[in-house]
């Protein structure tokens, strides 16, 4: 049987192996065993019924509580060629008995019910003639009180499998608490070895977390890197969804907003747009996510701090559900935990404990600096395996390690002393760099002794330190005003009986590579696209269901100008080609003539590689072929609008490569360092090697900065690799 679930996945479904655990579930299920089914969102749960359903003889039911899950469903389905049809309230008098017929005359494999149409006694007498071979319960962790969409009708299905006592039945959720799992098998009177837990890793998503400065630009600057590409933007209120968008649309951006605020029509209408590809970007309240399958979603922005780290899990879910790479920036402000803490602080004490630990693991999960997968998947209880994922911020990251501050933290204390303890931290950092600022002059802060002596620091560094002080309780915030106040820690910090250390540099990721630098041709993708989206919108569907993303992808890679070759294609099954590859044929072929292209054919690919990796491959050979074609470090960073450290590491990557610098002064130029102590660095790097800059750093008493390091670090290795070329 298993190796006919296999032909099925390739000839109708197009797709070459199975996902983790898909051939378990499938095996169990024609089997005939009750199976429970964890996978997250996007591990591919539907094929897990989907295929038996076309290898059982009877019917398999559905039951799914939201009608756009089953619309959606039904749609791909009859893509695929396969008879499906749902039932439920949305339908006319007229389309609902079309559907009762078709089971009748046993014309359908699969049978989307919501739940309250399968507890109706006239739909109970149909299927009472019918034989249901496998009754399947989406989203099944409705069933259970602690899951946090129970439906009062889900529990009721529980005694509804007494009366399909042949069939087998399938319950599918990507919730996977201990609790609910439990609740699911025991209402469901399953055996305990019956459930399948795929991981809860989603490789393909980058996940990354920053503090949030500039929100505004840090928003426009993430936006920047997926042109024409569609995210979701969360916030936490609707005036903030609704002033978001406006933004957006002032800065020309395709962007829709949805909250509960807007009427249902509005609501479906803007999702509707969205899903079709007409709007680029949703920005939305938690009220957006439930329901959409959309799996093109390639960004995923958290604005807003989210509820906990399950909701934060949830959203990021709806990004990347094709398989492809998708990013996740969460805008993490302790500004926003300040205003969480003063809500829970109004809940009972019972809540208030919960409600805290939830907090306090999502504050874990945004300051820890080892891989984010590890807190994450923790608090779903499992334990990632490798120490970094290569796919999230952290990973990414050389992370510097805490400086004595101790002497700059007394001086930011003792201004707020000074000033009464009633200012924010703009207000002090004014102070200690000896700005002019009307505020200053009006309270005749000039005339205070700490007036100018923090100019060493720049702005965004004190901003940075004032943060990790709060951080570390020296100071508390006042929730409404900002106002800085000092708490014993600082007062021992003050009078020297404590040190402290902080970062001076807020961390930088390095730029990730955005999808249109993988190797495809871009501008036939683009005509593929519109040409899905004119086919899809005539006939009403999605543009998704004509074909995924992965496939156009796949298309001006290999350029198909047959059916034999557009069969090997990713997502492209016999019924798809017939219902729509011509077109595509079409359209390919005039480009490659055009273009003098011609047709390839498509290899397993050897080996698995990252994403990650091959992606940041590329980025550094790029740039590193550019350093040595002419370009210098300031017109690389112009170019990749990236910082001087990101190009410094992709440089010191491609060295890594075994590939020579050319020789220049541009290193040497760009150093702060006197020639005396760039020569003392030199030494230090003869000595200590340049694998690792810790041992360097700390030799010069931790006083040269990182930034410095590695360009220093960068001039030794082209002058030695350089003379020892010659
Ligand atoms: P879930 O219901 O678990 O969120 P879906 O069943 O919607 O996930 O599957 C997510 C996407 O992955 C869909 O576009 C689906 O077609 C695709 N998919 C599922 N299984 C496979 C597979 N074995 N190979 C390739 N793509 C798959
Ligand atoms: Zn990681």
């Amino acid at each position: 049987m298993i190796n006919k679930a296999k032909q099925i996945l390739k000839e109708t479904f197009g797709y070459d192996a199975f996902r983790s655990l898909q051939k378990e579930v499938i095996q169990n299920v024609l089997n005939k065993h009750d199976t429970l089914c964890i996978m997250p969102t996007g591990g591919g749960k539907s094929l897990c019924y989907q295929i038996p359903a076309l290898l059982f003889e009877g019917l398999t039911i559905v039951v799914s509580p939201l009608i756009s899950l089953m619309d959606d469903q039904v749609k791909q389905l009859e893509a695929y060629g396969i008879q499906a049809v749902m039932l439920n309230s949305s339908l006319s008098a007229a389309s609902y008995q079309e559907n009762v017929q078709l089971i009748r005359q046993n014309k359908v494999r699969l049978l989307y019910l919501a739940p309250e149409t399968l507890l109706m006694e006239k739909t109970l007498e149909l299927l009472a003639s019918q034989k249901v071979a496998c009754f399947t319960i989406d989203e099944a962790h409705c069933i259970s009180e602690w899951g946090h969409d129970f439906r009062p009708e889900y529990r009721q299905l529980a005694h509804l499998r007494t009366r399909f006592p042949e069939s087998v039945c399938l319950a599918l959720t990507a919730t996977a608490t201990d609790r609910v799992q439990q609740d699911i098998q025991k209402s469901l009177q399953f055996e305990a070895s019956s459930s399948f837990v795929a991981s809860f890793n989603r490789e393909n998503l980058f996940l990354e977390i920053k503090q949030k400065s500039q929100p505004a630009q840090q928003t426009l600057n993430f936006l920047d890197k997926f042109p024409d590409q569609s995210g979701i933007i969360y916030c936490q209120s609707r005036k903030q969804v609704d002033e978001m968008a406006d933004f957006l649309e002032d800065e020309g951006y395709s962007v829709k907003p949805y909250h509960a605020g807007l009427s249902a029509e509005v609501r479906q209408q803007n999702q509707l747009s969205f899903i079709s590809d007409d709007t680029q970007i949703m920005v939305a309240t938690i009220a957006f996510g439930m329901g959409i399958n959309k799996p093109n979603v390639r960004f995923i922005l958290h604005f807003d701090m989210p509820n906990n780290i399950e909701s934060y899990y949830q959203q990021i879910g709806r990004a990347g559900r094709d398989g492809l790479r998708a990013e996740c920036l969460f805008l993490f402000s302790y500004g926003d935990i300040r205003k969480i803490k003063f809500f829970i602080q109004q809940k009972l004490p019972a809540e208030q404990v919960i409600a805290s630990t939830q907090l306090n693991a999502l504050v874990g999960l945004a300051e820890t600096e080892a891989c984010r997968r590890i807190p994450l998947l923790k608090y779903f209880g499992e334990d990632y395996s490798k120490a970094k994922c290569g796919m999230c911020d952290n990973c990414l990251t050389e992370h510097e390690p805490a400086i004595d501050v101790t002497i700059p933290a007394q001086q930011f204390l003792s201004c707020i002393k000074h000033t009464g303890e009633i200012f924010g931290a703009g207000h002090m950092i004014d102070i200690l760099r000896g700005s002019k600022s009307q505020k200053v002059l009006k309270f005749g802060h000039q005339k205070l002794s700490t007036y100018g002596i923090g100019k060493h620091l720049s702005k965004a560094q004190w901003f940075y330190l004032s943060r990790q002080f709060v951080q570390k309780g020296l100071l508390t915030q006042d929730m409404q005003h900002g106002s800085l106040k000092l708490t014993a820690k600082a007062w021992a910090v003050l009078r020297g009986e404590q040190s402290t250390s902080a970062k001076l540099e807020e961390q930088q990721v390095a730029p990730t590579l955005p999808q249109a630098e993988q190797k495809y041709d871009s501008s036939l993708f683009q005509i593929l696209r519109q040409l899905r989206k004119t086919m899809a919108d005539k006939l009403k569907v999605p543009p998704y269901v004509i074909f995924p993303d992965k496939t156009l992808i796949e298309m001006a890679i290999y350029f198909p100008h047959s059916e034999a070759v557009m069969m090997q294609l990713h997502g492209v099954g016999a019924v798809k080609y017939a219902k729509y590859g011509l077109p595509f044929i079409e359209a390919i072929t005039a480009y490659c003539e055009t273009n003098h292209l011609s047709e390839k054919l498509k290899r397993k690919p050897a080996g698995k590689l990252s994403p990650a990796r091959k992606i940041g491959k590329l980025r550094h050979q790029v740039i590193g072929e550019k350093y040595n074609a002419g370009a210098s470090v300031n017109e690389l960073k112009a170019e990749f609008g990236s910082q001087t450290k990101t190009i410094l590491d992709h440089l010191y990557k491609y060295c890594g490569t075994g590939e020579l610098l050319r020789l220049s002064d541009d290193f040497i130029e760009l150093s702060q360092l006197s020639p005396k102590k760039q020569d003392a660095v030199s030494a230090l790097f003869n000595k200590h090697g340049t694998l690792a800059l810790r041992p360097v750093f700390d030799a010069l008493e931790q006083k040269v900065s990182y930034e410095e390091l590695k360009l220093l670090r960068l001039h030794f290795l082209c002058q030695k690799g350089n003379n020892d070329a010659t």
